[in-house]
């Protein structure tokens, strides 16, 4: 059984709680020096001693734990946490039998009731990434949860826990069996190739997979495309796919070379008419004016945060002047698809910042869409910040 502590919860804080905010603000916390111990349940209560919610502590950069239950009567055990992922197994019913995408989302977090624990599926095998050294106490039953609700062929960890949630290096595999790697995997018919032993991240990042096929289906054909921050050129996959006459991917790692030429590959486009640049991103715009090169499409992923060895980018404080190097290489009529994970600003601010760019490079623009998270990354109502991907796709007007 798990250790339970009774915490006092500041006045200010109580009705959000109450009415289904999810996470639990170190402010919040009054008595905050009675906790102890990562994982342990802690039971929330206002000043006038009545039951808020129930949930367990473990510190991330957002918070000191997060909400599992407004039932003061509920137990957090081996039924609980069946409960939950059966719940999220049943909702991604549609994803589980469509044969053209066998990579999605099972569980996101506190949208699906556990704050601090995601679930992936690969093809059969799960990836379950921990978010706090609290919840990665719950190992044992989320694990033997998992199985016991639904087959599985292996199971893969991430422990992203250290400090801002950095990846913690250590053996990934958990049970089962373990593929070969490359593992394939499909989506919207085009393939992946992943590897679910080798870090942090996998080889696809799953929440983009609506742009993807909005850029293959509707957007590539004919369009010269540049991809920075192309990581392992997913983008450039389904545009070349959609018919783009070529595509250029641009990223800082090294790895992306061969893991993108990996991509074509398997996708059977030749590599020989794509190019594919080690490099860092604004060094490459400099290049690209430099040359006059233009592009009828530019796609810009960046990371919400990077050091890079001459200076950091930043979303929040960076992004317009990203914008703007993309404006000055764009064709008229070209797109920009202009994408963010960064949760520290909203969808309004982010076509704020795309606003200023455009007028500072006197040009105008049209807005013509724009995407959240797709439905396997369920959100929480109460809580805004985690609806984190913003990506719109702008037209650069010819006047
Ligand atoms: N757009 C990608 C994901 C991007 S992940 C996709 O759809 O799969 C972020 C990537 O940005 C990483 O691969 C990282 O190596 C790269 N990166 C970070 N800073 C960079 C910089 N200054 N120039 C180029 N690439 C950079």
């Amino acid at each position: 059984m798990k250790k339970e502590i009774r915490l006092k919860i500041r006045q200010s804080f109580v009705r959000a709680l109450k009415e289904g905010y999810p996470l639990i603000a170190k402010e919040a916390i009054e008595n905050s020096e009675d906790i102890n111990e990562e994982g342990v349940i802690i039971n929330l209560y206002d000043e006038k001693n009545k039951f808020i919610a129930k949930g367990y502590y473990g510190r991330q950069n957002k918070g000191y734990g997060w909400v599992l239950s407004r039932n003061e009567n509920e137990m957090i055990n081996d039924l609980f946490f069946e409960q939950k992922i059966k719940t999220a197994i049943k909702q991604r019913k549609e994803f589980f039998s469509n044969k053209q995408t066998t990579a999605f989302r099972v569980f996101n977090g506190e949208g699906d009731g556990i704050g601090g624990l995601t679930i992936d599926y690969f093809d059969g095998y799960y990836v379950i990434s921990w978010y706090s050294a609290g919840i990665y106490s719950f190992k044992e039953q989320v694990v033997s949860a998992l199985q016991k609700v639904i087959s599985v062929k292996g199971i893969y960890q991430k422990k992203r826990f250290d400090e801002q949630g950095k990846y913690i290096e250590e053996d990934d595999f958990v049970c089962g069996e373990q593929p070969k790697f490359p593992l394939i995997v499909k989506e919207n018919g085009v393939n992946f190739a992943v590897y679910l032993n080798e870090g942090a991240m996998v080889g696809v990042f799953l929440d983009q997979r609506e742009v993807r096929k909005l850029i293959r289906d509707h957007y590539a054909r004919g369009r010269n495309v540049l991809n920075t921050f192309s990581y392992t050129g997913a983008f450039s996959v389904f545009a070349a796919l959609g018919n783009a006459v070529k595509t250029t991917s641009v990223d800082l790692a090294s790895r992306s070379l061969s893991k993108t030429r990996e991509q074509f590959h398997i996708n059977d486009i030749d590599i020989e008419t794509q190019d594919i640049i080690v490099e860092d991103v604004f060094k490459y715009f400099k290049y690209a004016i430099r040359k006059e090169l233009r592009f009828d499409m530019v796609i810009l992923d960046p990371p919400s945060f990077a050091r890079s060895k001459k200076f950091t980018f930043s979303a929040q404080k960076d992004y317009k002047n990203l914008l703007k190097e993309a404006i000055a290489i764009t064709e008229k009529e070209g797109i920009i698809v202009a994408s963010t994970n960064c949760s520290t600003f909203n969808m309004e601010k982010f076509k704020g910042f795309i606003d200023v760019a455009f007028k500072e490079m006197h040009q105008q623009y049209e807005l013509l869409e724009e995407f959240s998270l797709p439905e396997d990354f369920k959100t929480n109502k109460s809580f805004k910040e985690g609806d984190y991907l913003k990506v719109i796709f702008i037209k650069k007007r010819d006047f």
